[in-house]
Parts: C-alpha cells; structure tokens; sequence
C-alpha cells in the first residue's frame, strides 16, 4: 500500500528554481536543430588545467585516498589556499583554524545561515544577487532584507538605507564581489565601511569570493580578508571552480574568522565527510602549481569582453564594461522588461540570456549574458542582436 508522503514544512518553504524554467526554455529550442547561444549560464566552458587532471589520475591509485578522508579535509589542502591567500592578497591564515574545507562554495553558503541564523532572525541579503543565498535563508527559517544594488552607487549597498527595525535583527550578510550578476567590484573604502558597519551593528559578514580571481585592465579585485578587522567580523567563500575551470571538481573554502570555521567545520562533520582524497591533492595542484593558467583565463575572458562589447557599440547597445566576473548586466531596451527581452532574444536571435529579475527586484530592468562562448560567437551575437534593430 503507497503511504501518503508529505515533505516538511521547511522544503515547501524553498525559493523557487527560477532559472530551470530557462533552461527547459533553452533546450527546447535548440532541440529543434536550431544553433542556439547559450550565454544564460554560469558554467565556465574552459577545461581545467590538465596538471591539475593529471594529478587527480596518478592520486586515484594512492591507497590512502581509498579510506574516509579524515572529517575536516587534509591539512596540506588547507595549507594550499594559506599560501595562495599570503601570496595573492598577503592575508595570513592559520590552517587549522581559520580554514574550512567545503563541497564547492555553494555548500558553505548554505550552510553558513543554518549556523548563524534562529527562526526570525534577519539576514541582509544582495538585490540582484546569488540566489543560493535564499536557500539557506529558507533552510534556516530566517527572513531576508534586501539591500538594493544600484548602478548609481557602483552596485554597492546603502548602509544607511537599511531601516533601523531590520538592523535591529540582522545577524548576517552576504556581499559578493566581483559581482554576480552585475559584474561591479568593490573597493578597498567600501570594505573598511563593511567593517564599521559590522563592528557597530553585531552582524557577521559572510563574503562571497567565486571571482576573486576575475579582474579586468589589470585590476585584481581586493579580498574582503584585505581589509584590517575583517577577520573579526566574517568569512570569505573561496572556490576553485571559476579561477581554475573546476566547476565539476566541488572544490571551495571558507576563510577568517575562526569561530565562524568551526561553526561550518561542526556542521559538516553531521553531513559529510569531506571531499575524496585524490580531488584534495589535485586542488592542492590548482593551488600551489604555477598560477599561469589563472592569468591566460583572465586574458581570454577579457578578449572576450571586449569583443562583444565592440560589437554592442556597432549596434548602439550601450552599457557599462565589466570590471570583473565573467558576466555582463545590460540594461533592457524601452518598452521591454527582462522576461519579454530574454524571450524575443531567444526567440528571433537563438540566443539565451538570463533575465535580471530572477536575481531579485532590482534585477529587473537588466539582462545577464556569460562570457562563456568564444569571441567570434560573442560577435555573432552582436550581429544577430543588431539584425532585430532596437537599438537605433
Ligand atoms: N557564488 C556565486 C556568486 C556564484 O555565481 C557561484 C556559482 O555560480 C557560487 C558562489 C558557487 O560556486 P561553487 O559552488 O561552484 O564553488
């Protein structure tokens, strides 16, 4: 006899997958034998470093990594990112302490509300942003304020503009820079902001840092670990899966303070036992291996900005360059709004697009393309954007 099997209230509570309906969308047309553009995605299309791949090979015969990994991941992994972190941002990290190993950053960002969060509690939370965080907000029973980005002020939050009745609740924030979805980097100033504004109002700052390593015109963003006291206050999210291509891999971090990766190391000792071994030693690779690789994915995609962006001017379209990340916000023309745009780009032009409103309120109005296709395909969407003449 089938029993009735009811979810729990706390799986009814999870946001909407907003983007899977894209995705469908997307499949379908191309289905049809249509050569359709994918740029809604945030998939890197590069391969991983093959050292890196090689790595993994000769570690998978190493007997050790056949057994449990020890809980909390292996400590030459965490030792890895330390120097990583000393020599890219001269920021000092205690292995063992101020180090926890994650399945990818998505996990920790999850995982970092049901440490810090009690039913009712206030996160603040990026509009447009990641929509991982509200996951973890739902999981938690927590509730969220949204703290507008606005190309206005460089994409960054109003700390004023948050009203004092949801300062009073608010235990944690995510700030994610460079910025997904709208590619803004954040200043060396408006971190030490972060840092006052924590100190003053108890709220711990989690800092999402996917594309750290994604800077243009010779710019490498700041790390919010850059800044004196951030370690006081939060941790930042590490990963290897833009910088090193390594999506697939899981690999990723939290990073600072100590309290903090304890939290997230005790959390995870209930869920997991950490990644396999030989992924451990390969990331160690990706870390500790020479950095050329990291340099050449920034040039390409650089090459690629570029190249769309010429061509976004040739046909009027015109919008703010990136300054990091792999992904371009582009302001929707008059008379659309991002659904009707993205649905007439894939409609006429086969070319997808995600539409900002799905990264929150104040996404609306924009659309979000991934430099995730080679240049003369970015130039071919130009084109085809050119050829529907909306921009003249
Ligand atoms: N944070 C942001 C802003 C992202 O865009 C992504 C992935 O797309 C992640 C975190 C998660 O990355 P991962 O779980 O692969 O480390």
């Amino acid at each position: 006899m089938t029993i009735r099997i009811e979810p729990a209230q706390r799986l009814k509570t999870l946001p909407e997958q907003f983007f899977a309906a894209l995705v469908a969308k997307a499949n379908a047309r191309a289905a049809t034998g249509r050569d359709v553009i994918n740029l809604g995605q945030g998939n890197p299309d590069l391969p991983t470093p093959q050292a890196v791949v090689e790595r993994l090979k000769r570690a998978a015969d190493n007997p050790l990594y056949h057994k449990y990994p020890p809980f909390r991941g292996f400590r030459f992994l965490k030792e890895a990112v330390a120097k990583r972190y000393k020599e890219d941002y001269n920021v000092d990290l205690d292995p063992d302490t101020e180090v926890a190993v994650l399945f990818g950053g998505k996990t920790g960002l999850i995982e970092i509300s049901q440490c810090l969060l009690n039913p009712g509690d206030v996160c603040l939370v990026p509009d447009p942003g990641y929509p991982d965080y509200w996951s973890g907000v739902a999981l938690a029973e927590a509730r969220m304020a949204f703290m507008p980005l606005l190309e206005s002020n460089g994409f960054l939050p109003d700390y004023e503009a948050i009203p004092a009745a949801e300062l009073e609740r608010a235990k944690l924030m995510f700030l994610n820079y460079p910025n997904n979805p709208t590619s803004a980097v954040a200043t060396r100033s408006f971190y030490e902001e972060t840092v006052r504004f924590a100190e003053k109002n108890g709220v711990v700052v989690a800092s999402d840092f996917a594309y750290g390593a994604i800077g243009f015109d010779g710019k490498r963003p700041v790390s919010f670990l850059e800044t004196p006291g951030a370690k006081d206050v939060g941790v930042e999210f590490y990963t290897l899966s833009k910088s090193y291509n390594m999506a697939g891999w899981r690999v990723g971090f939290a990073l600072g303070n100590k309290t903090i990766v304890e939290m997230l190391n005790l959390i995870q000792d209930h869920y997991y036992c950490s990644l396999f071994g030989g992924i451990q030693e390969a990331a160690t690779e990706a870390l500790a291996g020479p950095q050329d690789s990291v340099a050449a994915l920034v040039r390409t995609y650089e090459n690629r900005r570029n190249a769309l962006y010429e061509g976004l001017a040739d046909i009027g379209w015109q919008a703010l360059r990136p300054a990091g990340s792999f992904f371009c916000w582009l302001p929707v023309p008059e008379g659309f709004t991002s659904m009707s745009f993205a649905d007439k780009l894939l409609e006429e032009a086969d070319i997808v697009v995600a539409p900002g409103n799905g990264f929150g309120e104040h996404g609306e109005g924009y659309v979000r393309l991934g430099l995730l296709a080679p240049e003369e395909r970015l130039r071919e969407v130009a084109e085809r954007i050119g050829r529907l003449k909306l921009f003249v």
